[in-house]
């Protein structure tokens, strides 16, 4: 039986006997809070179309930023730890997220260690409180115990994207040359899948697949000429988003992970296309039903 609360209190307990812990702990907090202004300044970078609405993406941001933050203080707070604390540290975390129904939605403790909830805390950033009661209205139960089901419910599917989506802007802030190309390449990518709807013809759809795949060459080739630079960061997160996708309802989302999602940086981006194709191909449909509706009636 053990909350959050309890996770606190035995953190809180292991830094007052660890000074070097104490130490790295507050120098993280307070390096993370200055992280977290910068973000809050720089957000949209880079920019491209996307359908995510802007408190979402800062919410989502934010959360990515804070990860990076918790994986980044576990790597350096792994030698000044006992092992038997960090064991007895993940225990009450599985626990109180077992407890607590949160799954899929907290799990930046997952990655980090003794220190992690308080220094969420710090770095201002909330859990859900419960799937229930949180922004995500569940139907597939992987919000909840955060198995993956065989099909995604939407919220879960567009968290997910969220999700890729802002830790590929987190990954890409940090090479802003490079982030411009890749914006560059959306973008255009977002012109001619628009330009597939404006023009007649029978298989709309996989013309705007067609589009996204060409957008995935484009991104794969930028990923050669920037090997170098790619070669020092860590994709591990970045990449963890693109399985799940196996599950998903749409099915244009998960043909589009399928080709698109090994290419590299961007990838997420041109994913999250393909809710702006269904948009766009939502309202000319609605508009051919009214004009043929019309025509009925004359
Ligand atoms: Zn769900």
């Amino acid at each position: 039986m053990t909350t959050l609360e309890a996770v606190d209190g035995f953190e809180r307990s292991v830094l007052a006997a660890n000074a070097p812990l104490a130490g790295l702990f507050e120098s993280s907090a307070v390096a993370g809070a200055a992280r977290m202004r910068e973000l809050a300044a720089r957000t949209t970078f880079p920019s491209w179309p996307g359908a995510t609405s802007a408190s979402k993406l800062r919410a989502a941001a934010h959360e990515a930023e804070t990860f990076a933050i918790l994986d980044e203080y576990a790597a350096a707070a792994q030698e000044l730890l006992r092992p038997a604390d960090v064991e007895r540290w993940q225990a009450l975390v599985v626990d109180a997220q077992r407890r607590a129904g949160r799954g899929v939605l907290t799990d930046e403790l997952g990655c980090s260690t003794v220190g992690a909830s308080l220094l969420r805390d710090r770095l201002g950033w909330r859990p859900f409180r419960s799937p229930q009661r949180s922004r995500i209205r569940c139907e597939c139960g992987y919000a909840a115990d955060g198995v993956l089901p065989k099909v995604l419910c939407d919220e879960c599917e567009e968290l997910l994207l969220r999700r890729w989506v802002a830790e590929e802007r987190r990954l890409l802030r940090g090479m802003p040359a490079y982030a411009e190309e890749v914006a560059l390449v959306i973008e255009r990518t977002a012109e001619k899948q628009a330009k597939v709807f404006q023009t007649p013809g029978d298989d709309l759809y996989s013309e705007a697949f067609g589009q996204r795949k060409a957008g995935g060459r484009r991104l794969a080739k930028l990923g050669r000429t920037h090997r170098v630079e790619l070669e020092r960061l860590d994709l591990r997160r970045w990449s963890s988003f693109i399985a799940p996708f196996t599950s998903a309802a749409r099915p244009s989302v998960k043909t589009t992970v399928a080709k698109v999602g090994r290419r590299g940086l961007g990838a997420a981006a041109i994913t999250e296309l393909v809710l702006c194709a269904d948009e766009v191909s939502n309202r000319l449909s609605a508009r051919i039903l009214a004009e043929r509706t019309g025509a009925r009636r004359k």
